[in-house]
C-alpha cells in the first residue's frame, strides 16, 4: 500500500449528498490546516481506554495499534504531515476525515463539520452525538505526552540527518541514495532531500 496513493484517491471517492462546494471547502481548510491526525487519534485512544502503542518515527511518521482490528504487529502508519493514515492489518486507509467517519460511524459530511468547527471555534452548528465526538477528539488533544512523542520524532529526525550529512562527506561525497539508505535504515526519499539540501 502506497501512502501517496491514498491521498490522490480519496478525494475522487468522496461523494458528497449536498453542498459539494461547502465540503469541498471544509476539505481543503481541514487538510491544509495544522491539525494533526497522531493527537486526535491519542485522544480518541486515550478517551475509549483504547491499548496503543505510538511510536516515534522520524519525520512524523508514526507506528501505532490500530483502531479498527487487533494485531501485536504495530501495522497501523499514521503520515501526521500529510494527516493520512493506512493499516497494512486490515488494509483501511485514508485521510483525517475518514479516520473519525470510520471510527464514530459518522457520514464523511458529519466528519467535516466536526474538524472544521474545530478550526473556526464554532461548535454551535453541531448536533448533540457532534459535539459529544468533539468534546472525546479534542480531551486529550494538547496532553503533554503527546508533544513528548512529537519533540522525540523531531530530535530523531535531526540525529539522522546528521548521520545521512556525516556519511555523504566521510565517502567522498558518495550521493547513492540507495545504498546510504540501506545503510543507516531510513527511506530512500529523505536520504534524497538531504543531500538535496548539502549540494
Ligand atoms: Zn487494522
Amino acid at each position: 500500500m502506497n501512502i501517496c496513493e491514498i491521498e490522490e484517491d480519496e478525494l475522487l471517492d468522496i461523494k458528497f449528498s449536498e453542498d459539494p462546494d461547502k465540503y469541498f471547502k471544509y476539505y481543503h481548510e481541514i487538510m491544509n490546516s495544522n491539525l494533526s491526525i497522531l493527537r486526535i487519534y491519542y485522544s480518541i485512544c486515550e478517551s475509549n481506554n483504547l491499548k496503543k502503542k505510538i511510536k516515534a518515527r522520524i519525520n512524523n511518521n508514526y507506528y501505532c495499534d490500530c483502531a479498527f482490528h487487533r494485531a501485536d504487529d504495530l501495522p497501523f502508519r499514521i503520515v501526521d504531515e500529510k494527516k493520512f493514515w493506512g493499516c497494512y492489518g486490515c488494509g483501511y486507509s485514508g485521510s483525517i476525515i475518514t479516520l473519525i467517519s470510520k471510527f464514530y460511524d459518522i457520514s464523511i459530511e458529519e466528519s467535516l463539520e466536526l474538524l472544521y468547527s474545530y478550526l473556526t471555534n464554532e461548535i454551535a452548528e453541531l448536533n448533540e452525538k457532534q459535539i459529544d465526538i468533539f468534546k472525546e477528539m479534542f480531551q486529550y488533544y494538547n496532553s503533554p505526552s503527546i508533544d513528548k512523542l512529537f519533540l522525540e520524532s523531531q530530535r530523531k529526525t535531526e540525529l539522522l540527518d546528521e548521520r545521512i550529512k556525516r556519511y555523504i562527506k566521510t565517502n567522498n561525497f558518495c550521493l547513492e541514495e540507495e545504498k546510504i539508505a540501506d545503510r543507516l535504515c531510513c527511506s530512500k526519499k529523505h536520504v534524497k532531500k538531504i543531500i538535496h539540501k548539502s549540494l
